[in-house]
């Protein structure tokens, strides 16, 4: 299977060469270029498989001409091995009709180690192959970056250097970052806010020369092994629930469009899925998109569900080419218009594309808050922030249809329990596996925001 760029205009890759480019050269995002479809029979086995074999199944014909079947399945098992949960990834009933499903049962408490831990294991096995080393550079806002550490860490072909930025993260988030002893990953302290992080990353890698001379490689969202990765769980999920004979739907709670846009996958592969639920906190672009038909940045505002606190979210880029029927120009030609003003209008096709396959919501913070509280106070579920802006946004959609609607849970309540406490007067304690996570040691290591000090430090720890 080949993967061509979302504007047209860079060469077609292997499913290995476009993980280990992630952007592509024309500044697109790579997607397969056609989507295998699994039959209804097919579906209908993953029910009741162990996790690791329906990701096998539902992954292989996307990765075939790259890892073989025994050894994707060696990488599999590795990958998901650190879960705490026997299942993966657990589906509960919250009310009727209503599901949550838990994707934080993996080693940093959120859905980003489904996609982390089996990029880290696919980079390894790959670059193991090819007799290479990388450096990843990544920025996070705490998520990914405590994501990334745990699945890199110890890997032998991998550097890891994590941006994020000083003081702004939270404990649990710079603990899980800074208190790996391996020797091949490094927290960075930055001074400096998550948009300079962001922007010195961009800086290195527009630095050709620097960028040649470390082998730098991303595991942003953008990077397709990701969302490839959050495809499998929505096929569990469903296949649980009685599809492919009952239709389902799903809420997602949405910042970069990656989780989201691997529903749209699913679905194209098959799965009955009746309805997608963007929901956002206050920081609504696609909510306003989806509603306005104007795609319109505007600045950040900080909330109590900081990962999806997004300006531009990236991943839409790709949705928008499904929407454009597959025109790489029309994609560049907008995401120019949005570099240069600051909005585009989807063109009339795409919007109606979009609108009948996603519907939107948005929760202010009051609403998350109350969400957060009612769910507790109903069904004695602690849920984290960003789950409750799914829940609150499901919960208007839930009418709409007898499909059971599912939302996703993106974070254990653990990693935010300031908002957790401060909406049900409980401080979620971590789970037993990490309860010393308070008491490990810390290497913290601070850095001015400042590209030719960042790059002297990447070139001196790196061991490659
Ligand atoms: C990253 C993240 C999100 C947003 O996911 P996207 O794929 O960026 O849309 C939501 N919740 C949590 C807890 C996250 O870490």
């Amino acid at each position: 299977m080949k993967y061509i760029s979302t504007r047209g205009r860079a060469p077609a890759l292997s499913f290995e060469e476009a993980m280990l480019t992630g952007l592509a050269r024309d500044g697109g995002l790579y997607v397969p270029a056609e989507v295998p479809v699994m039959s209804a029979s097919e579906i209908a086995a993953l029910a009741g498989l162990p996790y690791e074999e329906a990701a096998l199944r539902v992954m292989r014909p996307f990765v075939e001409e790259s890892f073989g079947e025994e050894e994707l399945r060696a990488i599999i098992a590795r990958a998901y091995a650190g879960f705490a949960h026997p299942s993966r990834a657990p589906l509960r009933e919250l009310e009727p009709g209503h599901f949550l499903l838990e994707l934080f049962h993996g080693p940093t408490l959120a859905f980003k180690d489904f996609a982390m831990q089996l990029i880290g294991q696919l980079f390894q096995a790959a670059l193991a192959r090819r007799g290479e080393r990388v450096t990843i550079v990544g920025a996070t806002s705490g998520d990914t970056g405590s994501a990334a550490i745990e699945a890199f860490r110890g890997l032998s072909n991998v550097d890891v250097f994590i941006l994020y930025p000083h003081g702004r993260v939270s404990d649990v988030q710079r603990r899980q970052m800074t208190t790996p002893a391996e020797a091949n990953v490094h927290a960075l302290a930055l001074d400096g806010d998550f948009d300079d992080c962001q922007a010195r990353l961009k800086d290195m890698f527009n630095d050709h020369a620097f960028r040649d001379e470390v082998h730098l490689a991303g595991v942003n969202s953008i990077n397709w092994a990701r969302v490839l990765a959050q495809v499998v769980y929505y096929f569990t999920a469903a296949a649980s629930l009685g599809a492919p004979h009952r239709p389902v739907r799903f809420t997602v709670p949405t910042g970069n469009f990656g989780d989201i846009y691997a529903g749209s996958i699913a679905r194209r592969m098959g799965l009955p899925i009746e309805r997608l639920v963007i929901a956002t906190n206050q920081n609504d672009i696609l909510h306003r998109a989806l509603e306005t038909g104007i795609y319109e940045t505007r600045g950040v505002t900080p909330s109590i569900s900081p990962s999806m606190d997004i300006q531009v979210s990236s991943n839409f880029e790709r949705a928008l080419f499904d929407a454009l029927g597959g025109e790489g120009e029309a994609v560049a030609q907008l995401m120019e218009e949005l570099r240069a003003r600051g909005r585009f209008a989807i063109p009339q096709g795409a919007l109606e594309h979009l609108r009948a396959l996603y519907a939107t919501g948005r929760a202010s913070e009051a609403e998350t808050s109350a969400a957060i509280a009612r769910t507790w106070r109903e069904s004695g579920e602690i849920i984290c922030p960003h789950s409750a802006v799914g829940v609150k946004v499901a919960r208007e959609h839930l009418g709409e249809s007898a499909a059971p609607m599912i939302t996703l849970a993106t974070a254990h309540p653990a990693k935010f329990p300031d908002a957790v406490e401060a909406a049900t007067g409980i401080r979620p304690p971590l789970p037993a596996h990490m309860s010393d996570l308070l008491e490990r040691k810390e290497r913290i290591t601070r850095v001015p925001n400042d590209l030719a000090a960042l790059e002297a430090l990447v070139r001196e720890r790196r061991a490659g």
